[in-house]
């Protein structure tokens, strides 16, 4: 062998030394994080102790998945529901982005989420696609008590980055709400691992509409184009105006997409099922006839 040739040999067994090496490191790196599915389960677990409506083992059926996690590491899960089969002619389907659980002592608005799981393949609702966040601020939920803001003590629905961020929501904050830590919209727009996550679940699914759910207001209020909505179920319109930071002044006005924020009348008792039924067969009727694709 010529010398070169035993360096090479030599370089290659180094080599594959040193990959043999970087492969335990991973597999060690691996063992040491659960898999996203051990995640998922035990996030329906925890919400399944929770949530007195919701049952852990139907969580798990759903199909949740999550590639990244909150400030306080519990996983941001979604689902994403595609309209039943379509003809190669019709057009895209509607695209429906439910977010539950954005204030975390809002329990109500996390729970009918999972209720409302059920009804996505019924009727006129199977024609949507549909991209469905139960629980935007994980943290906030599993605090004890829970919280309205998140781990680090914002309310995620104050710190989206509306083109009036910088000049108003501090000053907002301090002057109308006198600092109340529980409205608390962060240092800078986008501060929140959780908001930056909800911003990129918007650009990359590109809804045509926005169902935000929260408590306990009682009515409905509405942001974007549209027309809007007057009724669902036993809640009725009253707009609450617009904040700084908030997703109905980011999505609605900013963004341009219809967003219906859903206040349910309790944070901690659900509605009757007939109150959520009537609720979901009127958000339904008023998508069918006011929601079109923004996006051809
Ligand atoms: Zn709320």
């Amino acid at each position: 062998m010529t010398l070169f040739a035993a360096r090479l040999r030599h370089l290659a067994l180094l080599g594959s030394l040193l990959g043999l090496s970087l492969t335990l490191n991973l597999a060690h790196a691996e063992t040491q994080r659960p898999s996203p599915e051990t995640r998922i389960s035990a996030w329906c677990a925890d919400l399944g102790k929770r949530l007195r409506s919701v049952n852990a083992d139907h969580c798990r059926q759903q199909g949740f998945l999550a590639d990244q996690s909150s400030h306080g590491d519990r996983p941001l899960a979604y689902l994403d529901r595609a309209a039943a089969k379509a003809g190669s002619k019709s057009p895209r389907p509607n695209r429906v982005l439910i977010i539950g659980g954005i204030h975390g002592d809002e329990l109500t608005s996390i729970s009918i989420v999972f209720r409302w799981l059920d009804w996505i393949d019924e009727g006129s609702a199977k024609n949507y696609h549909w991209h469905v966040i139960p629980l935007a601020n994980p943290d906030g939920l599993f605090n004890r008590p829970s919280t309205r803001t998140n781990g680090r003590g914002v309310d995620l629905n104050r710190n989206f980055p509306t083109p009036d961020w910088s000049a108003n929501a501090q000053t907002y904050w301090v002057e109308r709400t006198r600092r109340d830590p529980r409205r608390n919209p962060g240092q800078e727009a986008s501060s929140e691992v959780e908001t930056r996550w909800l911003q990129a679940q918007i650009s990359h699914f590109k809804p045509d509409v926005i169902i935000s759910i929260h408590a306990p207001y009682n009515l409905l209020d509405y942001d974007g184009p549209a027309t809007q909505p007057l009724r669902f179920g036993r809640l009725s319109l009253n707009r609450l105006g617009v904040y700084p930071g908030s997703l109905g002044n980011y999505g609605g006005l900013h963004k341009k997409i219809p967003v219906v924020t859903i206040e349910l009348p309790s944070a901690g008792t659900m509605p009757s099922a007939r109150d959520q039924r009537a609720m979901w067969v009127d958000m339904l009727k008023w998508m069918g006839r006011n929601i079109k694709p923004l996006e051809k």
